[in-house]
Formats: C-alpha cells, structure tokens, sequence
C-alpha cells in the first residue's frame, strides 16, 4: 500500500484487498487481543496445576539477578552466535516479567489485562525472533552464508527490532506493579538481558535488504 502512494489506497488497485486479507489475520482465528491474553493466561494455569515448570525457571532467573553478572567477553565468531546468546537472554525477560508477576497477582493476574498483553508481546517476539534464526541458520547451512547473505540481514534486523519492543514492553510492565528497589533491579536485569556486545548497524542491514529488493526489483525471498 505504501510503496503504491495514493493509488495503494484506492480500492481500484490490487493491494487494497491485499491489505484486507493481510488484516484479517489478526481477527478471524481469534482477536489479536484475546490470543495474546489466552497465551500466557494458559501457560499460567498449566504452570499452577503442575503441567509446565514455569515457575521454576522464573526463580533460577531472579536468583541470578541477585548475582554478579559476569564480564567475561564472549566469542562469537560463528554465525548468529551472538543472536543465540540474546534470545536466551530475551527468554529471561519473559520469565522475570511473567514469573514475578504471577507471584504478586497471583489468579488475579487475568484482571491486569494491559501486562499480560505485555508479557504476551514478548512471548511473540522471542518466539519469532529465534524461530527466524533457527530457519535462517538451516538455510544458511544447506545453500551457503553468501547465498543467504540477505536472509541473514534480515534475521539479524528482526532480532533488533524484536529486542526493542522486548523493552519497551518490558519497562512497562515492570513499571506497572513493582516498585522501590524491586523495580530497579528488574530495569537493571532488563537491560543486562537486552544487551547487545556488539551492536547492530541497522541503517546498513535496511540498506543491504533494500538494495537486493531493488536490484531484483521485486520480493525474491519466496
Ligand atoms: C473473514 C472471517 C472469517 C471467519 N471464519 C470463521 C470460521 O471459519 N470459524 C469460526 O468459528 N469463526 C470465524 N470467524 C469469526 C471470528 O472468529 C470472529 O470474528 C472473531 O473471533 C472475533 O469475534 P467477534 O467478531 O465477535 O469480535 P468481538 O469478540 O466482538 O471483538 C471485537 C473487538 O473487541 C476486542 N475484545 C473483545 N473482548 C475483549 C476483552 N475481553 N479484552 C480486550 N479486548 C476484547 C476484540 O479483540 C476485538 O478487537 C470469521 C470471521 C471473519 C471476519
């Protein structure tokens, strides 16, 4: 619709019922609003009747925000090494989030809407973050890092913009039920959880998958 200007707007060209059926998506098989709540709604409950030890993983991630962090530089020399280590980390997001408020709502947490929705983004883009990099990986393996040379920009740009809404969300949540000194160990555990060694340069990974869309001039990443 954007890249069309005016006429992406208008019902005469064809991506305007491109658009619909694109939306749709977030209505038809549930609302975007009530599958994010039934997603870490459910795993709540599964974790109170014993089903899924979430709550387990949860403490062991509280208990090392207690600790010293450590300051040994990794070594990540392989592909998507340094990707990996930040999605576990990302991971401990969703735990210290979801873990600890569950401790302090208890069943009533299904009442805080707003952070579950929060605990919920999170869930989906750690979720797709690594499920992006698993299948980039796979294919980097089977056709090659030079042939997937965009592929794995954009794996590399999903990751950054997924950590960004991760705390986003995240300080929000955190926000919204903990205070005092509790609140600011979980900022501090957010942004050691978040951080890159070494930062991503965006504007050239947007310039890398731009410059491959316009010298094919057109999606080739079917
Ligand atoms: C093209 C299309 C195909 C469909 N196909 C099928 C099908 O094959 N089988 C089938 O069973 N159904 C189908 N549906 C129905 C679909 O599942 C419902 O439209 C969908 O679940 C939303 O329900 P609703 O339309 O009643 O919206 P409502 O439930 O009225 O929701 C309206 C808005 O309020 C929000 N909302 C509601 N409750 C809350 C809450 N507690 N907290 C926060 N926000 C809330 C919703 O997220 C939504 O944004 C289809 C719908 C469409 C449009």
């Amino acid at each position: 619709v954007q890249i069309f200007g005016g006429m992406g707007f208008s019902a005469d060209a064809p991506m305007e019922k491109a658009w619909r059926d694109a939306r749709i998506a977030r209505i038809y098989e549930g609302t975007n609003e009530i599958n994010r709540m039934l997603a870490v709604g459910m795993l709540v409950k599964k974790a109170m009747k014993g089903h899924v030890d979430f709550l387990g993983p949860a403490t062991k991630v509280g208990e090392e925000l207690m600790g010293i962090p450590s300051f040994d530089t990794p070594n990540f020399s392989q592909l998507f090494a340094e990707e990996k280590d930040l999605v576990t980390r990302l991971k401990k997001v969703f735990l210290m989030v979801a873990g600890s408020a569950v401790q302090k709502y208890g069943p009533e947490l299904e009442n805080h809407q707003q952070l579950m929705l929060a605990a919920s983004d999170i869930l989906i883009e750690v979720y797709m973050a690594e499920s992006t990099i698993l299948r980039t990986e796979k294919n980097a393996k089977r056709f090659g890092e030079a042939e997937q040379a965009t592929q794995i920009a954009m794996a590399k740009l999903y990751l950054y913009n997924a950590t960004e809404t991760i705390i986003q969300k995240g300080k929000e949540a955190i926000i919204s039920f903990a205070e005092g000194d509790e609140q600011r160990m979980m900022l501090m555990g957010l942004k050691r959880f978040t951080k890159y060694t070494n930062n991503p340069n965006v504007v050239a990974l947007r310039t890398q998958i731009a410059d491959k869309v316009a010298a094919d001039n057109g999606y080739t990443f079917d």
